[in-house]
């Protein structure tokens, strides 16, 4: 199973795709997580991309593919991605179909974890003070959730034109969101 797992900053990407990855056997593939080592590596890439991230932009588009992709197709010839924060919009979407299709990696279902505003600000700010995550910080917070308005919610009416969208509400505690997941894709929890 190929899974997508969207949503704005704060909405729980990071939590709900460790566990379901673990519980379905997926290969948890983190968009941001893979970029933050690339910046703490200090690799060409993280260098590139350091600036942009701290900003709350998105890194060009063929950075992310180029970091991505292979993992997808790797993961797909084991038991398949739960892929978290990617992508990012309509255009990465398109991109990544079409390199998706000729290796059988198109997703087999989009989940966006959707949560209001006050609710996200509100996670982002308590993680902030436990993990010091540098684009945490208020400014950055604000134009990363102004980034997810413009460039990454139209994914929400792009996949369910294409059948493949389940929308949870993320407001609600872990356990349930998880459990919710699992019983939308048919897995006993
Ligand atoms: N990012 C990006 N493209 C991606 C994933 C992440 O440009 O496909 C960058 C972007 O700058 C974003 C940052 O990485 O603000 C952190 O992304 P992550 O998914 O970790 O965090 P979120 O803001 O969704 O909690
Ligand atoms: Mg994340």
């Amino acid at each position: 199973m190929n899974l997508l797992l969207i949503g704005p900053p704060g909405s729980g990407k990071g939590t709900q795709g460790e566990r379901l990855a673990a519980r379905l056997g997926l290969e948890h593939l983190a968009a941001g997580d893979l970029l933050r080592a690339e910046v703490a590596n200090g690799t060409p890439l993280g260098r590139r991309v350091a600036d942009i991230m701290q900003r709350g932009e998105l890194v060009p588009d063929a950075v992310i593919l180029g970091l991505l992709m292979p993992r997808v197709l790797t993961a797909v010839e084991r038991d398949g991605y739960l892929l978290d924060g990617f992508p990012r919009s309509v255009e990465q979407a398109n991109e990544a179909r079409k390199l998706a299709e000729q290796g059988g990696a198109a997703p087999d279902a989009v989940i966006y974890l959707d949560a209001p505003r006050d609710v996200l600000v509100e996670r982002i700010l308590a993680r902030a003070e436990k993990e010091g995550r540098s684009d945490d910080n208020p400014e950055t917070v604000e134009n990363r959730l102004r980034v997810f308005d413009d460039a990454t919610a139209p994914l929400v009416a792009h996949y369910r034109e294409r059948g493949l969208l389940h929308v949870v509400d993320a407001a609600q505690d872990q356990d349930a969101v998880t459990d919710q997941i699992l019983e939308l894709l048919g897995v006993e929890a």
